[in-house]
């Protein structure tokens, strides 16, 4: 069953929605309201699509900034098949073998294979039986993945309620919900590379394996089962894409528009400010980050939580990026 979009109740069709941000999130939901027939204008305030996956070009070259790890690519289908369409009517994928390559060291270097049975025997070479270990750990992967999508990460998450379902509550335990990823791999591998390479995925979640439940395995099920793809000619054709559909849906796409302030009028948010303009809304949706629209963009009395409360969380790692434009050909190790 495919995903449902998004949950808007009964609001007339006359309304003007004003989604904030052109990264995934904000042009998905800007895509899916128009596609229900509201007049939505995103409004960006980068001068191009993408947020942290948007392209930057300079003197010739170019780079993609962010994302370039294609992974779940049944997400982007059951995407595009929301408005009838296919991943391939805006980019053509690649699957990559080797998948990847993990440089442990300047001399020690591993390529994961594509193929299950060439990873399964790549296992063996470091550790014997660890490649029936393997194929035991990603059949439990793939039920926490088929579950986890379904029940989980494709709910709307309004209320509590939608997971107070038996067949939901009574799964946790075989998902893994209880115990740490880290202790889930080490009950089945010793060789400290293998346990390296099947704990690295949990770096997407900007969390440590040791604080993260097993049910992240089905990070592992992505990775090794379904594979590392590529967008031929970079990740922002997945953006470029994104928007196009967009635009065919009728959303009114505003670049350079940074949203200063939302004005939320007798409790209903109402008019968006840029730093040249102003939009009458009847919705507004934020798909920048929480943070920031809540604490620079919304005034004091609308905030749901205080400036203490986020000093008192703790953030995932940053990074520091270089984008290197080299004119010559380079030896890759
Ligand atoms: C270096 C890096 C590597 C990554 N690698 C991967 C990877 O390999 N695979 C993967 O799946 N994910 C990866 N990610 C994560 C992925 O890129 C992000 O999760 C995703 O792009 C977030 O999309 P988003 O729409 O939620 O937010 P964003 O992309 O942050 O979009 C928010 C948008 O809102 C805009 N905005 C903010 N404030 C305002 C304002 N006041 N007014 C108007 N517009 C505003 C921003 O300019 C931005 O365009 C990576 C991220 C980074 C940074």
């Amino acid at each position: 069953m495919l995903p449902q979009p998004l949950f808007v109740k009964s609001f007339k069709l006359a309304t003007k929605i004003i989604v904030i941000g052109a990264g995934f999130a904000g042009l998905s939901a800007a895509t899916c309201l128009a596609d229900k027939g509201y007049q939505v204008t995103l409004l960006e305030k980068n001068e191009v699509a993408g947020g942290r996956a948007r392209k930057f070009e300079a003197d010739g070259f170019l780079f993609d900034m962010g994302p370039s790890w294609y992974w779940m690519p049944d997400v982007f289908e059951q995407y595009f098949e929301l408005f009838g369409k296919k991943v391939s009517d805006y980019y053509s994928l690649v699957r990559l073998d080797p998948s990847y390559t993990v440089f442990f060291g300047k001399e020690e270097v591993m390529e994961i294979p594509a193929k299950m049975d060439e990873l399964l025997a790549m296992f063996e070479t470091y550790e014997p039986g660890s490649g029936k270990q393997l194929k035991d750990f990603l059949a439990e992967a793939q039920y926490k993945y088929e579950v986890g999508m379904r029940e989980f990460v494709y709910k709307p998450s309004l209320s509590l309620l939608e997971f107070a379902d038996l067949r939901i509550v009574s799964s946790l335990f075989r998902l893994q919900m209880f115990s740490s990823i880290a202790a889930s791999i080490r009950k089945r591998f010793k060789h400290p590379k293998l346990i390296q390479l099947l704990e690295f995925p949990v770096l997407f979640l900007g969390a440590t394996p040791e604080n993260t439940p097993a049910m992240y395995s089905l990070m592992n099920y992505a990775d090794m089962a379904l594979g590392t793809w590529y967008p031929m000619g970079g990740m922002h054709q997945i953006i470029e894409g994104m928007v196009a559909l967009a635009k065919e849906k009728g959303v009114d796409i505003r670049l350079g528009q940074e949203v200063k302030q939302i004005y939320v009028p007798n409790g209903h948010a109402s008019k968006v400010v840029t730093q040249d303009a102003s939009y009458d809304a009847d919705i507004v949706i934020g798909g920048a980050d929480y943070h920031h629209l809540e604490q620079q963009i919304l005034e004091p009395q609308h905030r749901r939580y205080s400036a203490s409360y986020w000093e008192k969380r703790t953030m995932a790692p940053s990074s520091l990026l270089f984008y290197l434009g080299i004119n010559k050909k380079t030896n890759r190790t």
